[in-house]
């Protein structure tokens, strides 16, 4: 591993500080990593298209020496994110469906207010930037952290707020981006003291990724500032159990503390995440860190992360042996995203049927018959 004794110092704490040093350039990798030659040829090939940039903090959980390392392979390049320009996807097991698009969660639910997404109708994404500390490289809006980076500015969040105040029917605001963690407490206490004060505003979320790349962003101030908005709701993104340090445990101890309940929504990721053992370690180091595992997500249809693609028999495989394996509620639920909405998926349970019953099975296979009216 590389040591992150290496990288620290008397900064390294300080969330700016780790914004402001984040890695962006090979010779910086160099200087951590041992890379491999398809790596380095991947920086070059891959940095014209999308973006790379990673926290010293999330630098710091990757294997120095193995390309493979599943920290590594969510940060670094690869050139199979090119896959539409080399052809990769006509290599024998490549998930390529040829309908991958730039942004796919982004076509449905688009309205006149550029940084409100609304697609259902008693909720709203409220997008504040595009920036992120750590660019994932399975990312859904990878395109847009690449060519489009903004932070929405006073005047467009005043025009989301006013589109949220005129609609009574929204109960429910995710603050997203990017990460919308990456602007200062003063510009999110904006937000939210602006969004509390309408009725109608029930919960606020925010969906952000610092637990896992950028810990030191969830600081006490900010846990002091956000408290007094309550109900507000943190979803994250942990995808291995190598993520949970000590570092992202502080940090949500400290969200706990404040009373913000932390939910984990996981891609399902090939070469990352895709088997019984690590989704099993991961969700065991989430319920012990009183994290919810609440979603896993089967990997988009993204444009340069067809190859973090499984198979949906492989997500309901690993479903089929965490349930009844494990704690119910350390169980996620398996969706994937369509234009219709999310879809949960699931094994089967119930088996068949017949006059005035039902036939279910158990985790075992073990099978029984039970009334129904
Ligand atoms: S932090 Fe979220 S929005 Fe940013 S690159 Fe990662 S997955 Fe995408």
């Amino acid at each position: 591993m590389t040591s992150t004794k290496e990288l620290k110092n008397d900064s390294w704490d300080d969330w700016r500080w780790q914004l402001d040093n984040s890695i962006t350039t090979l010779e910086a990798l160099r200087d951590h990593l041992n890379l491999a030659p398809e790596e380095e040829n991947a920086f070059h090939k891959v940095g014209k298209r999308y973006v790379f940039q990673v926290t010293p903090y999330y630098l710091s959980l990757m294997d120095r020496n193995d390309p493979n390392d599943p920290v590594r392979l969510q940060a670094l390049p690869n050139v199979k994110e090119l896959a539409d320009i080399y052809h990769i996807d006509q290599l024998p097991s490549f998930h390529r469906s040829g309908v991958e698009s730039e942004n796919p969660l982004w076509k449905e639910g688009k309205t006149d207010v550029k940084c409100i997404v609304h697609r259902y109708p008693d909720r709203v994404l409220f997008h504040l930037t595009n920036l992120c500390p750590t660019y994932c490289r399975h990312c859904s809006r990878k395109v847009h952290a690449s060519h489009d980076s903004i932070v929405s500015d006073r005047s467009l969040i005043d025009r989301g707020i006013s589109y949220i105040e005129a609609r009574p029917e929204i109960r429910d605001v995710l603050l997203s981006g990017g990460d919308p963690l990456t602007i200062g407490d003063n510009k999110i206490e904006y937000v939210v003291s602006r969004l509390r004060q309408l009725p109608h505003v029930q919960i606020i979320r925010i969906g952000t990724r610092t637990p896992v790349t950028l810990p030191q962003r969830i600081t006490p101030e900010f846990c002091q500032m956000i408290k007094k908005y309550h109900p507000i709701w943190i979803n994250t993104q942990f995808n291995h159990p190598n993520e949970v340090t000590l570092e992202a445990k502080l940090a949500i101890e400290r969200l706990l503390e404040a009373g913000v309940p932390v939910g984990n929504q996981s891609v399902l990721l090939k070469g990352i995440n895709d088997s019984v053992d690590v989704m099993k370690r991961l969700v065991h180091a989430l319920v012990m860190a009183r994290v919810r595992p609440y979603y896993l997500y089967h990997a988009d249809l993204v444009r340069g992360a067809e190859h973090f693609r499984t198979s949906i028999a492989e997500g309901i495989h690993i479903i089929e042996n965490l349930r009844g394996h494990t704690s119910g509620f350390a169980v996620p639920q398996y969706v994937i995203c369509t234009p219709l909405g999310k879809t949960p998926l699931n094994p089967n349970y119930l088996i068949g049927s017949g006059p005035g019953h039902i036939a279910l099975r158990n985790y075992e296979w073990r099978t029984w018959k039970d009334p129904d009216a």
